[in-house]
């Protein structure tokens, strides 16, 4: 089946060939006709499986026709860098059709969004807390809405947003098209699709196989989130000094670190979803000939990595899917070789730290870097831990972190870890 056959607006189907694609993926195949003809829908699938195309089409699709600037959907997301991507795809998908799309999300300023609000916008997408924020104080008007996307919503139950969740759906019109994505289907999810769907279809694709890499020495260093960076300036400068392939969550996230990286002296290789071939050779290339000692990439184009002689994987983000961390782990200690993987681990990331355990099978060693020690370690229990959801709910909501906040806590490397790191150099990121 080819784009073309789905029969989506030739503005779109443009858009998705700029993009690159060729063929829909099995998800986009199985999802993409059901919402054009309207139905609701359960996609059960993961990240890096095209979900987001096969919401985000269908949806511009409807909305190309009809009164601009009112707001007709809604996507909800767990997390601001989900929401900020999904954002990035209908601008991407919908370049040819004149739609507004806003973003909304806790931990900066409201006034900015509430202008943007107030202007008026096609396209929302938000998080739970913040976009109850601006409900609260009368900046959204759904009178217009015709659908509603819960995107990942077993991590929005793991981070404990699902009462949020149906506060938002009952301020909903009845009469809505409602999408559900989930790469599981825990029963508080099944039972909330059966309050708030309507007969409706289920796409399921399965999940991808993987097996644990052997020759890897894993661990996991707890450390609070806003000394991610530091940890990894740290690792990078101490035990980190090969070949290293640092993987974020998001290619948002990717360019910061990436650019974070340089700016304090590193050659960094960068590779994601939105860099171009060339881009993308020359990054691989100049990680294989080791003018750049540290790659960041993301898990879909990581995935195509295969260069020999990786020393470190650093996971600086855990990946949504546990599968993926097995994947990411595979680049190094290849050929019978060994290697590292180090993953940094926040409290935000403890949900994740189960899921991983789960798929491989044993619990991963816990190893505190001495200036990095943060009480908030994960703990090796199951069910999601109450302190876990309290951070993200205050995080989300735009609060600074509570749990134990190291006295110390920065986001300037060089001010508090003594490497000297400022004094080097700048050199160009490939
Ligand atoms: P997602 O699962 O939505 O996070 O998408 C994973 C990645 O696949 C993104 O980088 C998309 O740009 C890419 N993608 C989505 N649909 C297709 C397609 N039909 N062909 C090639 N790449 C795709």
């Amino acid at each position: 089946m080819s784009f073309t056959e789905l029969g989506l607006a030739h503005e779109i189907e443009r858009a998705v060939r700029e993009q690159g694609y060729e063929t829909p993926t099995p998800i986009q195949k199985g999802a993409i006709p059901g919402v054009l003809a309207g139905r609701d829908l359960i996609g059960c699938a993961q990240t890096g499986t095209g979900k987001t195309a096969a919401f985000t089409l269908p949806i511009l699709h409807r909305l190309r026709a009809g009164t601009r600037g009112r707001l007709r959907a809604l996507i909800l997301t767990p997390t601001r860098e989900l929401a900020l991507q999904v954002a990035e795809s209908l601008r991407d998908y919908g370049r040819h059709l004149r739609l507004e799309t806003a973003v909304v999300y806790g931990g900066v300023g409201h006034g900015p969004q509430e202008d943007r609000l107030r202007r008026g916008v096609d396209l929302l997408v938000a998080t739970p807390g913040r976009l109850l924020d601006h409900m609260g104080r009368g900046y959204v008007d759904f009178r217009n809405l015709e659908v509603l996307v819960l995107d990942e919503a077993d991590r929005m139950l793991d981070m404990g947003f699902i009462r949020d969740v149906r506060r938002i759906v009952r301020a909903l019109p009845a009469r809505r098209q409602t999408l559900l994505f989930s790469a599981t289907m825990p029963d508080a999810i099944r039972s909330l699709a059966k309050e708030i769907l309507r007969d409706p279809v289920n796409v399921e694709v399965a999940p991808r196989r993987s097996a644990p890499a052997a020759g890897v020495r894993q661990s996991l260093l707890p450390v609070a989130t806003d000394r991610k960076r530091e940890l990894l300036a740290h690792l990078l400068q101490t035990e980190a000094r090969g070949l290293t392939l640092v993987f974020t969550r998001t290619k948002h996230g990717a360019n910061k670190l990436a650019r974070h990286l340089e700016g304090h002296g590193h050659a960094v290789a960068l590779l994601h979803g939105n860099r171009s071939q060339a881009q993308r050779t020359r990054a691989l290339d100049a990680f294989r000939g080791k003018r750049a000692r540290v790659m960041v990439a993301t898990d879909i184009a990581g995935r195509g990595i295969d260069v020999e002689g990786i020393a470190h994987v650093v996971n600086y983000d855990l990946p949504n899917v546990p599968e993926d961390y097995v994947h990411r782990i595979g680049r190094t200690a290849r050929a019978g070789a060994t290697g590292d993987a180090i993953s940094l681990v926040s409290p935000e990331d403890h949900p994740h730290v189960r899921g991983i355990e789960t798929l491989i099978g044993h619990t991963i060693e816990r190893r505190v870097v001495p200036g990095f020690a943060q009480s908030a370690a994960p703990q090796r229990t199951h069910g999601a831990p109450r302190r876990d959801r309290e951070y993200a709910r205050h995080h989300a909501a735009g609060g600074k972190p509570r749990l134990n906040p190291s006295p110390d806590a920065t986001d300037s490397p060089a001010q508090s870890n003594g490497t000297g790191w400022r004094g080097r150099g700048v050199r160009r990121a490939v």
